[in-house]
């Protein structure tokens, strides 16, 4: 074991939430590690396609306004996003966005020159800026160069396996160099989780190969809370059959959805919004048009953007084009696009303050791993870049000043060896069962019983066949030394089922429907029992409890589209 440190802050994650954070560190004056499994620049930020929601003031439409987008983000979340933390995060976002262009962000032009705005579901006013549909390319490189520019330290292919904690405090990281395969502690005072999404735990995900949501794993088993699992997101339109994303950009720039019968269906789910009602509406729409047999053989419908012609798809949706015709060997300028729903999305994660505070001391998080909650029961298209920047930023903040106010203190002995212990057990065991195994079971138990319709039959199914699957985990191989890549797919597994398992129990708890969580057994929203948030923690197994949603504004009302 080789022992580094200690730093005031070590950021975990290096997408765009994770170098947010560590940019303010070091403004601070604090010092940052910055620490990620992979290259920072292939993080998942990098592939967010249609971008990102601001209200700009004089580059908005003239009714627009911060409030709108918040009040618009509180009925997209079902009512169940914290609205404290919505208005803090739409009255920030102008700031987030001309400190991009500030860092030299290459957002896409109007005609009068100003920052380009396109229509995202949900939002009641074209507010989505964008650089094409690579906006997340744009943000990540503009941010990365901005880290590097400030001098933030950062160690690539370095995959944490735990935080090393006492349930009350954090004391640093444990995990281990992939190249080399020698583990290390590193000492810090404070740690911002910014790990990114869980989508991989699906068999049906649009999300990259990193995405194993190890975050909330890490942080559960360090003591913090994790809140809301049961909600994760469906996206209606990825490409049939390879699950990638074709942007919700493609519809905001006027695409058509068609079933089998030529017909425009979304008329009958969400008659005023069609195709830009929020996500949770339109993939449920869809599912139900193949399960009432209007969809295409093989369970998908089509995305038509024929009638926007070739410049118009060649400016606004270059990628759309490029992946429809290399990877479903269709002209999206010709013929229409083959699409269906994918997990996309963790609303939940790790429970957050406004300031990215969990309830372990020195323990922060943000991003996709954090839950602030600006999301509730379902994110907007757009949402979640903007979340990255103004949380990210406010955790360095916060992280930073705790770390300023104190020495560092040693932990205890126990926590770093039992760290050790965690790291290396697969390597100890030689029963031949492979994480590859385990990991494919869990994404078929997922998409199967715990995916974009729920019950409670198929729910306990889930939930017993995932217990079994992590009692497995204690007899999981794998190979440690150099290019030790194997032994983090066999971390990534465990994780993975600790996380489905979160998402299965509190989904059976949870007897209402709301937003993305769809009980066909419970298909109305229940305020009286259900208006609140699900509060899981760790301990061998999880426990459940609820905590009451902040509502400053805009009490729960009848949500149409
Ligand atoms: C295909 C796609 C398109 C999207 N399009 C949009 C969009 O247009 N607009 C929008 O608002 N949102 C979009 N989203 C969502 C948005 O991109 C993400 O929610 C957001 O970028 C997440 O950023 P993050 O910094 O929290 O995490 P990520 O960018 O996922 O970064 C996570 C980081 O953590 C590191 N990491 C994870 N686990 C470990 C570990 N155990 N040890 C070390 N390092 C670790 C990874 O290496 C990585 O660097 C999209 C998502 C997808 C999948």
């Amino acid at each position: 074991m080789e022992v580094i440190g200690p730093y005031d802050v070590v950021v975990v994650g290096g997408g765009l939430a994770g170098l947010r954070a560590a940019i303010e560190v070091k403004r601070l004056g604090a010092t940052v590690l910055v620490i990620a499994k992979s290259h920072p620049l292939r993080s998942h930020s990098s592939a967010a396609e249609g971008g990102i929601a601001a209200y700009i003031e004089g580059a908005s439409d003239p009714r627009d306004s911060p409030l709108q987008h918040a009040y618009d983000t509180v009925k997209g979340s079902d009512w169940l996003a914290d609205q404290d933390a919505v208005e803090l995060m739409t009255r920030d976002a102008e700031r987030a966005i001309i400190e991009l262009e500030k860092w030299g962000c290459l957002f896409s032009r109007d005609q009068e020159g100003r920052i380009a705005r396109r229509p995202f579901g949900g939002h009641t006013y074209p507010r989505t800026r964008f650089a094409a549909d690579k906006t997340g390319m744009c943000l990540l490189h503009t941010v990365f160069e901005r880290a590097l520019a400030e001098g933030v330290e950062m160690l690539y292919e370095f995959y944490v396996t735990d935080l090393v904690s006492d349930k009350e405090r954090v004391y640093g990281v444990y995990g281990f160099d992939l190249r080399s395969g020698v583990d290390y502690f590193i000492k810090s005072k404070a740690v911002v989780m910014a790990t990114g999404g869980g989508g991989l735990m699906y068999k049906f995900s649009t999300n990259s190969y990193l995405n194993s949501g190890d975050g909330y794993a890490i942080a559960a088993r360090a003591g913090a809370k994790l809140a809301d699992m049961e909600f994760i997101q469906f996206h209606p339109t990825a490409l049939y059959p390879t699950n990638i994303l074709i942007t919700e950009a493609a519809r905001g720039e006027g695409g058509y959805l068609i079933n089998k019968e030529g017909e425009r269906f979304m008329k009958r789910y969400a008659p005023e919004r069609m195709e830009l009602a929020p996500r949770d509406v339109v993939a449920r729409a869809i599912v139900n048009e193949i399960k009432e047999g209007r969809g295409f053989e093989g369970g998908y419908v089509l995305l038509d953007l024929t009638h926007l012609g070739e410049a118009k798809i060649m400016e606004r949706l270059p990628l759309v084009r490029e992946v429809a015709m290399k990877f479903a060997k269709v002209d999206p300028v010709k013929e229409p696009i083959p699409v269906r729903p994918a997990a996309h999305y963790t609303m939940g994660g790790i429970k957050t303050d406004l300031d990215g505070a969990t309830n372990v001391k020195g323990l922060f998080a943000a991003g996709e791993a954090a839950c602030v909650s600006v999301h509730g029961a379902n994110r907007l298209g757009s949402n979640s870049l903007l979340e990255t920047l103004v949380f990210g930023r406010r955790a360095g903040m916060a992280a930073a000043a705790y770390a300023k106010d104190r020495g560092y203190m040693e932990p205890p002995k126990e926590a770093v060896k039992e760290a050790e212990a965690r790291l290396w057990a697969p390597t100890t065991l030689e029963t031949g069962l492979k994480f590859g195994d385990l990991r494919k079971k869990v994404g078929e138990i997922m998409w199967e019983h715990v995916g974009i319709e729920r019950n409670e039959e198929g729910l306990k199914k889930a939930v017993e066949e995932l217990t079994n699957l992590y009692r497995l985990t204690k007899s999981l191989s794998a190979s440690g030394g150099p290019g030790a890549y194997e032994l983090m797919a066999a971390h990534e597994t465990i994780n993975m089922i600790m996380n489905a398992l979160a998402t299965a129990q509190a989904a059976l708890w949870r007897t209402e429907s709301r937003g993305a969580h769809y009980r066909i057994d419970y298909p109305k929203r229940d305020n009286e029992n259900w208006l609140v948030h699900t509060i899981m923690t760790w301990k061998g197994g999880w426990e459940l409890s609820k905590e009451p949603v902040t509502i400053t504004r805009w009490p729960p009302e009848e949500r149409k589209y």
